[in-house]
């Protein structure tokens, strides 16, 4: 074991067109180090370097420091020499330094939540020396300048002291500016640059109590603790959380030589994309600047410019700016080095078409010299990920299958949101346009902290530039608008990852923090005022702008219709009304899983008779009360039977406990005494007898049936009755009569002689007859494990995995909440069970049952109800389990159905 551990190797090098990796390792080399193996292997120019792998992160966490770094330095040492070798520099060397950077790259892609530090090996010897070999002083002193600037803030906690502060560099930068009466980093003068370096080193050592290191391996190693670390840190965790990334994935560390896109206007950086990542157009897109670090472009203090000239003309259309000034101060890459865009289009196609998926890059140029420093599988909306997955279909780059395993399923969820009304937006006043960095439609209230988002239900976060700081507040805001930042700054990236609207690079914008206030022109916004954002037009709307519900159209549309040609397992849909049955029937559903009879009750000329029903003493005094439900459930039977056209409807019998009908209030209970004509007292006393200690578990499902049959007999008249006169109205319709919360067999046998008899004779009474079925949930942990018995007598299952979940993990569905987060903060549960099926445990539970159900009944029709029927992990699931159907929610329907299709897929491969 020792001698393995030893053994296996935690650094992986690439550069000089080979590699130890290839793109297949994501798990052990991050998904940039993967990438990064690949690329050279396949000649793209990429800086030579080495991984550390993500298994170091893990060993880190549980050794710690010191025996981590015992552990990789042999390796370490050896492939910074392997850099030395290839680009012919040495590590520390004053005359002839090699300069390096220190990534972070985990599995996923997590833009900006973890760390980097560019520029290690930098000291006040080697900056003379780097000065003295490029010819070219500002460049080697802005770089020292920098260093100090990002190593402080990453490994040494150089931070702002709180959310009004600015950084404490920016800070410095910012008096010596005043000073100097100068307005952009690039006007320092050397002896700023060298200033800066002293103040800088200064301050740190004002506020840690310890000189700046300047040996370059202290350096080097401090930056690689720093990003495993950084895996650690608030923003990742969060970030992690958010999208149920493990712990124990850990980060990679990326250690690269470096190349410089600040060594004059010979040289530049930027990031592309192949595709639009907003739209999804097939458009090479992208953005650099001249003369500056890869963080400029993503920073948003510069404002970029385009790659190719026809993105740059759509920029300036955008930004209002003329063809003159475009030309003279902002031309593209292609028109200003014609050469070096030629080639950055080869590789983005070669690219393109290696990893057969929409591609991230970003380069430098140095000296003239083009370098690739990254490629990944790029983020994109929603929107644009359908589109992508159609086109690549329709170019025959991939195929079908490949198309409906591209699409993430929820990210789905973004075309299934509102749009602006487009009525409304003839209306609108547009006060300011910047660039349609997300698209999507959001509307709210102005808040300037990203802490502050949950201020108000919908907020609109307005802010300078955002930082990886600013991640949990962009979750929760609505939409995202920046008054700096071009298509790639931060706040576009992210923005676009979540789905989220965001209007980037609105230039008009004067944000002040310290007043809180947004002015634009002669106007003034505050905190707390509604605003619009269009993300796909760029345009900023005053005020509060209506929306409508979204359509399933175009590529969307052709996107569902594949994943209906190669799904087995069905989808249905959890509708109480014909309105929700409308929809998702668009969406798709091919049935209804769950009606929920007593969400009818609740409205409110029923909710009356409803109460009547309760509180008779009497079987007659309730029959009555009944009667006059029954014209009121049948008319809604009706509805949703009409509504879904034949397709099987599953109704599911009076489920809650009575005491949520009965009134709490003593206003209501007076009036409901007055109503009745008994006493205030009466109702009390029947109120305080219908309390329940734990009403989950108490007087509901099938067990008020079977106290009360009559309400069995109203509920399936009411369902027959319906049916009957649908048929009379010559449409088709398909009912399945459901019992809640079975746990012994006789439970459902007695309902079901209820179920039959009330329909035999309403058959008598009409001379007609209908076809139905009669079946049960399986919600209680017994009914599964008698459920070979409860086949016997059932014509089908739906398991109700909300209660299964309460009843297996003995957690109350009403209470979890003061728990769970606890629970998932400690790691002891990895997710929310009430929303991801526990597969492991639950769904062992739902296994078991559907195999002892078949046993008996070979065919036994099985789906699911539970809110589970909607989560991606648990529809996969669902299907391994061999259901016949999921149901869910209208607006998850397409999700459920892609998922569908990708579980069937997944299964032949
Ligand atoms: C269930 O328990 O999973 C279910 C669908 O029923 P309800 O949520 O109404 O209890
Ligand atoms: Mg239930």
């Amino acid at each position: 074991m020792e001698v393995l551990e030893k053994l296996k190797a935690r650094v992986y090098r690439f550069g000089s067109e080979s590699a130890d990796g290839n793109r297949t390792m994501k798990n052990l080399l991050g998904g940039k180090g993967a990438n990064l193996a690949e690329m050279s292997s396949i000649g793209i120019p990429v800086p030579p370097g080495f991984t550390i792998t993500t298994e170091v992160c893990t060993e880190y966490n549980v050794l710690g420091e010191q025996a981590v770094l015992d552990m990789i330095k042999e390796e370490v040492e050896s492939s910074i020499s392997n850099i030395e070798t290839i680009m012919g520099t040495t590590f520390g060397d004053e005359a002839n330094p090699l300069l390096i950077s220190v990534r972070s790259g985990a599995r996923v892609s997590m833009p900006g939540m973890m760390d980097t530090v560019l520029n290690i090996g930098m000291n006040d010897e080697v900056v003379l020396g780097l000065a003295m070999k490029t010819k070219n002083e500002q460049f080697a002193w802005d770089s020292y300048r920098r260093f100090i600037q990002m190593y402080g803030g990453v490994v040494l906690g150089m931070k702002p002291a709180s959310k009004e502060d600015i950084d404490p560099f920016e800070e410095i930068m910012e008096h010596l500016k005043e000073k100097r009466g100068i307005q952009l980093d690039t006007e320092f003068t050397i002896q700023d640059l060298k200033d800066l370096v002293y103040d800088f080193k200064e301050a740190i050592k004002k506020r840690t109590g310890h000189d700046f290191p300047s040996n370059p391996w202290d350096q080097l190693w401090g930056a690689i603790i720093a990003v495993f670390n950084s895996w650690n840190g608030e923003r990742a965790v969060y970030y992690r959380n958010m999208h149920g990334y493990p712990a124990d994935w850990g980060t990679a560390v990326n250690v690269q030589a470096m190349v410089y896109g600040n060594m004059g206007n010979n040289s530049g950086t930027g990031v592309c994309f192949t595709r639009d990542a907003g739209t999804g157009e097939n458009v090479f897109n992208g953005e650099y600047l001249i003369n500056a670090q890869g963080e400029d472009v993503v920073a948003g203090v510069r404002t970029p410019q385009q790659i190719t000239k026809l993105g740059s003309l759509r920029w300036a259309e955008l930004a209002k700016i003329d063809e003159e000034d475009r030309v003279e101060n902002y031309p593209s890459l292609e028109e200003l080095m014609p050469s070096i865009f030629e080639e950055l289009n080869t590789y983005q196609d070669i690219l393109e078409k290696h990893y057969r998926d929409m591609q991230d890059m970003e380069f430098t140029i140095q000296d003239g010299k083009l370098w690739i420093l990254q490629t990944r599988n790029g983020k994109r909306t929603g929107a644009a990920m359908v589109k992508i997955a159609m086109d690549l279909l329709k170019e025959g780059m991939i195929d079908e299958k490949e198309v409906l395993l591209l699409i993430e399923a929820n990210k789905l969820d973004e075309l299934l949101h509102p749009i602006f009304d487009p009525d409304a937006l003839k209306r609108a006043h547009v006060i300011a346009q910047g660039l349609p960095a997300s698209p999507g439609a959001a509307t709210g209230k102005i808040v300037f902290f990203a802490d502050e988002a949950k201020k108000y239900k919908n907020s609109i976060l307005v802010r300078i530039e955002t930082s990886p700081e600013d991640l949990e507040g962009m979750n929760i805001a609505k939409g995202i608008l920046t008054a700096r930042g071009g298509m790639t700054s931060h706040a576009a990236v992210v923005a676009r990852g979540m789905g989220k609207c965001c209007i980037s690079g609105a230039g008009a914008l004067k944000i002040n923090y310290k007043t809180r206030t947004l002015t634009v022109g002669k106007h003034e916004y505050h905190e707390g005022d509604w605003i619009s954002l269009n993300g796909s037009t760029g345009n900023i709307i005053e005020g509060k702008v209506d929306t409508i519900e979204p359509e399933l159209s175009g590529e969307f549309a052709e996107v569902m219709a594949l994943a209906d040609k190669y799904a087995v397992m069905q989808v249905r849909t959890n509708a109480d009304s014909p309105k929700d049955a409308k929809i998702a029937r668009s969406f798709g559903a091919k049935g209804i899983g769950l009606t929920r009879t007593e969400h009818m009750f609740f409205e409110v000329d029923r909710i009356k008779v409803m109460r009547e029903m309760i509180l008779a003493d009497t079987l007659k005094g309730r029959k009555q009360a009944l009667e006059e439900l029954l014209p009121m459930q049948r008319a809604d039977f009706e509805g949703i039977f009409e509504a879904m056209a034949g397709l099987p409807v599953t109704i599911r019998l009076l489920d809650p406990p009575l005491h949520e009908f009965v009134p709490h209030q003593l206003e209501t209970q007076r009036s409901l005494a007055e109503d009745l004509h008994i006493s205030l007292e009466a109702v009390k006393i029947k109120v305080a007898e219908l309390e329940e200690f734990n009403p989950m578990l108490g007087h509901r499902g099938c067990r008020l049936g079977n106290t009360y049959p009559e309400i069995t007999e109203m509920q399936t008249r009411a369902i027959i009755e319906a049916a009957l006169k649908l048929k009379e109205r010559g449409i088709p319709c398909n009912p399945e009569i459901m019992v809640p919360l079975v746990g012994t067999v006789k439970e459902f046998e007695l309902q079901e002689e209820i179920i039959r008899t009330t329909a035999n004779s309403i058959f008598e009474e009409r001379q007609d007859t209908v076809e139905y079925l009669v079946g049960t949930m399986i919600e209680i942990p017994r009914a599964a494990i008698m459920a070979d018995l409860i086949a016997e007598k059932a014509d089908f299952f739906s398991f109700g995995t909300n209660d299964l979940t309460q009843m297996t993990f003995g957690y109350s569905r009403d209470d979890a909440g003061k728990f769970l987060p606890v629970y998932l903060e400690k790691g002891i549960l990895k997710a929310d069970p009430f929303e991801v099926l526990d597969q492991a445990g639950v769904g062992q539970i739902v296994k078991m049952g559907t195999e002892r159900g078949r046993r008996v009944k070979p065919n036994l029709k099985v789906g699911i109800c539970g809110e589970h029927g909607g989560e991606p992990s648990s529809v996969e699931f669902c299907y391994n389990v061999g259901m016949n159907y999921v149901s869910c929610s209208p607006y998850r329907i397409p999700i459920a159905r892609l998922v569908s299709a990708q579980a069937a897929i997944k299964a032949t491969v």
